[in-house]
């Protein structure tokens, strides 16, 4: 057996450790002589693995006690339709358009009620954060959306929009766990766990409770209702069962690693790596506004297609896998998640400096 460095945007790397603590298990969890894949929902055990996991994420996230956590399925694209139906009650959000996700959130809204997009940088590829300390929100909005790190850009906002008293709805999808941050601020906090926490099939919403009510746009299936997951503390259905157990492992292996402040610095002293080569670099760039780059996905080009696709060929070859860029942006894209080792972004770094010897 050999492991590759994955580079994957997602679904991604997931820490090495959890991986082999649920191959030990798979067929037989905690002595029940079965796979958690192949247990009730609502057996004594699950609901153990489902309520520490949801304890863990609490504790490393600092969730407010006024916050529902939902494990919930349907993709990170689900909740695009999910929260204006749930949220628009005068039917107006406003959104800031930073990359293809929060472009496909604004374009679904837009089919329940007025979706307003109040900034974009969609005029420079999506390459740097707008400024949001100004922005015309609307008076009547229900909310104001952004997408906190976009995934396929490689862009962070460093600072959260002032929404002028407007509840914020955040995708956290690419950046969840990968720093602390303050859940107060936010009304709604959500993301799909494939990027950074666990397998697909699962997204985690983090939700304030007085957002969570019966008062929904008309129509709305009861899969589609947060109250309906609320209440049932995500059991009202057959939940994502495995998807949540190794989110568990991971919220632990979390704890295990010191929490969120040690992992921001780790990934910072990572990301750092990757970018100090990028800016003295006379092959590689990375395409970000310096200020607004990304810890968790980190986009480059040569400038040369045909160089790119050279690079990216060899890079596989040497075990550094999923870095093509993604088809909107092209070049390469090395996401380094939290799972993605020191050890990882240091080879690519040196892989990236001998290939730009051999190829200048
Ligand atoms: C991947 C991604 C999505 C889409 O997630 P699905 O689970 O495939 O629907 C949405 N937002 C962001 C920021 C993403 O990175």
């Amino acid at each position: 057996m050999s492991r590759v460095y994955n580079f994957s945007a997602g679904p991604a790397v997931l820490p090495e450790e959890v991986l082999k603590e649920a191959a030990a298990e798979m067929l037989d969890y905690n002595g029940t002589g079965m796979s958690v894949m192949e247990m009730s929902h609502r057996s004594k055990a699950f609901e153990e693995i489902i309520e520490t996991a949801e304890a863990d994420l609490r504790e490393l996230m600092n969730i407010p006690d006024n916050y529902k956590v939902m494990f919930l399925q349907g993709g990170a694209s689900q909740q695009f339709a999910m929260l204006p139906m749930n949220l628009m009650k005068n039917k107006v959000a406003d959104f800031i358009v930073t990359g293809q996700w929060a472009k496909k959130a604004y374009q679904e809204a837009s089919k329940y009620g007025k979706a307003n997009k109040i900034a974009s940088s969609e005029d420079q590829t999506f390459s740097y954060i707008p400024d949001c300390s100004d922005l015309p929100i609307s008076e009547d909005a229900d909310y104001v959306y952004i997408c906190e790190n976009n995934t396929i850009y490689g862009t962070k906002y460093k600072e959260l929009p002032n929404t002028k008293g407007k509840t914020l709805v955040a995708d956290v999808s690419s950046c969840f766990l990968s720093e602390p941050i303050d859940v107060s601020k936010y009304g709604v906090v959500y993301g799909g766990v494939q990027k950074n926490i666990g397998p697909a099939g699962v997204v985690i919403v983090i939700m304030r409770e007085d957002l969570i009510t019966e008062d929904v746009l008309p129509g709305t299936p009861t899969m589609l209702q947060y109250k309906t997951h609320a209440d049932a503390k995500s059991l009202y259905n057959t939940p994502p069962a495995y998807g949540i157990y190794i989110c568990g492992k991971v919220f632990k292996w979390l704890k295990a690693m010191g929490g969120l402040e040690v992992m921001k610095e780790r990934n910072e002293k990572k990301a750092k790596v990757l970018y100090d080569y990028l800016d003295q670099s006379k092959m590689f760039k990375g395409t970000v506004v310096a200020k607004d780059r990304s810890l968790m996905n980190v986009p480059f080009v040569t400038g040369d297609a045909d160089l790119d696709a050279k690079f990216v060929k060899e890079a596989k070859a040497a075990g550094f896998e999923n870095l093509k860029g993604h088809r909107t942006v092209g070049g390469m894209r090395a996401s380094i998640y939290n799972a993605m080792p020191y050890e990882g972004v240091t080879a690519l770094v040196e892989f990236m400096k001998k290939f730009e010897e051999e190829n200048l």
